[in-house]
């Protein structure tokens, strides 16, 4: 008789498995035994499992140290697609990948201000069923759908709390979306996906503790703690944008003062920008001409930059302070501007933070650029397979 405690092992020695042939890209069942500990027999077993099921795949044969040469595994990039959606204050984004989150389709559609839920929705809806479309026959087809959204989330049913940059209160996305497409749905707020994004496939694979800052319109943090992506009690931690920086401050949408984003962010360098009492301009002028009007030596615009920098780097100070991350990584649109920025943050982090002088802190920019949210609802759905829970 199989016992429910069996079952869990055999789950738990399945996704070591599985993440270690991840991982490592390229390996035998010898080496895996070898790295885990697990008997050969065992290996074995799980990695015909995974074979059968079209998760693994056998390509070419290893070196051998005598005897005959092991059979290289990997990772079948075609057992499956996934839809990562990105729901941005402005635009929407959605991008189809293979199951190594490549990119084999995305597409974006901005939204206007003042668009209502229906018509953003209808958006959506329209490049989903693009993405459908445009994805490649694969063994499990579409393994899911993920989304990452500009406000607080309950994760778990997939609801949008808050997104005060949107004015959404309680939506049930997941819901909505799962009314329409016959397929798993993940939601969770745009900084802790592009966090896992990043731990997953990108600049952070090989950091336990890093934090993704997301520089767009607003600002918020996504924390990886031991691996972990840390949600606070209710799944509501990493609001940094809406940390007080000025307690004289202006007011926020949030309905706190002086908070981070209302320095740090694209919002911030559109009103630095801002000639007085023009109302318009923040309709009219976007982040790219301001990023080329700085590159062509305005002065008014690399000023604004700067100061986006410097508050930038003084909220990354607190961070610092608070986490103690191996990493930091500056992500989404602000990020665009990265020679213009990443100066000036190094600068006021170094002349700042005392940790620092005992640590070996890292402060990159995502190299996923604007997809990275897009790319982090993607391994929202991968790691929901390789994982008994992340
Ligand atoms: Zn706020």
């Amino acid at each position: 008789m199989i016992t429910g405690d069996q079952v869990l092992i055999k789950q738990i020695n399945k996704s070591l498995v599985m993440n270690i042939i991840r991982e490592k890209r390229n390996i035998s069942r010898a080496q895996i035994s070898k790295i885990t500990g697990l008997n050969r027999a065992t290996v074995s077993a799980i990695v015909d499992e995974l074979i059968y099921e079209g998760i693994v795949i056998e390509e070419g044969l290893g070196e051998s140290k005598g005897g005959r040469k092991p059979i290289i595994l990997r990772i079948n990039e075609n057992y499956a697609c996934i839809i990562g959606i990105d729901l941005g204050v402005n635009y929407v984004s959605v991008l189809l990948a293979n199951f190594n989150a490549k990119t084999l389709w995305s597409k974006k559609l901005m939204l206007n201000i003042g668009e209502s839920q229906e018509e953003i929705i209808d958006k959506i809806f329209t490049l989903v069923d693009e993405a459908l479309i445009n994805a490649p026959k694969t063994i499990k087809g579409i393994l899911g759908i993920g989304m990452g959204v500009p406000g607080i989330t309950n994760h778990k049913e997939g609801i949008i709390l808050k997104a005060p940059n949107l004015n959404w209160e309680n939506v049930n996305i997941k819901e909505i979306i799962g009314e329409k497409y016959d397929t798993k749905i993940f939601i969770d707020n745009e900084a802790n996906v592009a966090a896992i994004g990043e731990k997953w496939f990108g600049t952070g694979q090989k950091f336990k503790n890093l934090i993704y800052v997301s520089a767009g319109i607003g600002v918020g943090a996504g924390i990886i703690i031991n691996d972990k992506l840390f949600r606070g009690a209710n799944g509501l931690a990493g609001e940094l944008g809406h940390m007080t920086i000025d307690v004289n401050g202006m007011k926020c949408s949030c309905g706190n003062i002086g908070c981070w984003e209302l320095y740090a962010s694209e919002k911030a360098l559109i009103r630095l920008m801002s000639p007085q009492n023009d109302i318009n301009y923040s309709k009219n002028k976007k982040l790219i001409d301001i990023i080329e009007q700085a590159r062509n030596g305005s002065i008014e615009a690399i000023n604004s930059f700067k100061s986006v920098a410097k508050f930038l780097g003084l909220g990354i100070v607190n961070l610092i302070n608070t986490f103690d991350p191996e990493l930091i990584i500056i992500g989404n649109t602000i990020s665009l501007a990265y020679d213009l920025i990443i100066d000036e943050v190094k600068r006021i982090v170094n002349d700042n933070c005392f940790t620092t002088k005992h640590s070996k802190v890292k402060i990159e920019v995502s190299r996923f650029g604007t997809d990275a949210c897009a790319i982090g609802a993607i391994a929202l759905v991968i790691s929901d397979i390789f994982s008994l829970s992340f």
